[in-house]
């Protein structure tokens, strides 16, 4: 099965740490043909997270399980001492399991597809550099059409909860307008009660009819919880050097 990974980091030598990280990787049973993208910063998310993160991608083929994979990754990260205090926070090494052929894991130690990997540009755009046609099982589309909708220039975030939320999209709409050009936020027609405490985004395209790009919040941290969507939806990611 291919398994598509992605990497951060943003404490120590990040380079030299993905770099062992493959190595790792390579010299594992049951995984072979590991491609790594190159490396991308992105200003990081979040008020404490700390200096830029470096961030990469990286195919594999593999004959573990989803979770065998997922433990492996957690033994990678606790040998390169993972530093982390809080969420968002600085770390040395950041490992997630992002797609794994075509198949769907919900449990509550592994999602698959990881569930915010499809709006986060730190993860989309290096892993369109090394699996472009790799699909999302749920969205059914693929890396690079996920990349597409994140740079579309008219970007809307289709947001459902409660009215009183819903009233004060035009106010968010002025807040974000000069941090994130190109965004509005509209209400989600087919509002759901039995979901009226969260916020429910939909990142469409101007002329498409909303996807079930579904993400969930807290109303009373509405405006933080937006503002970190869209700056992983919008921030820059900036493609830096070669690090294998
Ligand atoms: P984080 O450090 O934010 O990447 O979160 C790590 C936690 O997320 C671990 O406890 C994992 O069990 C859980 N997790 C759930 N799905 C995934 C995934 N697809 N990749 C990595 N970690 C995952």
């Amino acid at each position: 099965m291919q398994a598509c990974i992605s990497l951060g980091g943003n404490m120590g030598d990040v380079a030299d740490t993905f770099r062992k990280t493959l190595r790792q990787l390579k010299n594992t049973t049951g995984v072979a043909h590991v491609e790594a993208s190159r490396l991308y910063q992105s200003v990081p998310v979040g008020t404490d997270a700390g200096r830029p993160f470096l961030n990469a991608a990286a195919t594999l083929d593999t004959s573990l399980t989803p979770i065998e994979l997922l433990r492996l990754l957690q033994q990678i990260e606790n040998s390169h001492q993972r530093i982390r205090e809080t969420h968002w926070g600085p770390r040395t090494l950041d490992l997630d399991l992002i797609l794994f052929g075509d198949q769907t894991v919900a449990t509550p130690e592994l999602t698959i597809p990881h569930p915010h990997c499809w709006y986060r540009r730190f993860v989309v755009d290096p892993l369109a550099e090394v699996a472009p046609e790799a699909r999302h099982p749920e969205f059914e589309l693929s890396v690079s059409q996920l990349k597409d909708v994140l740079y579309t220039n008219d970007f809307h975030i289709a947001v459902r909860g409660p009215d009183d939320l819903l009233i004060r999209l035009p106010e968010l709409n002025r807040n974000f307008s000069s941090e994130f050009p190109g965004v509005l936020l509209l209400p989600f027609s087919e509002a759901n009660s039995e979901n009226s405490r969260q916020i429910v985004v939909s990142f469409l395209a101007a002329d498409e009819t909303p996807r079930p790009f579904r993400l969930r919040g807290r109303v009373d941290t509405a405006e933080q919880f937006l503002r970190d969507v869209l700056s992983a939806a919008r921030g820059q990611v900036t493609q830096v050097a070669n690090f294998t």
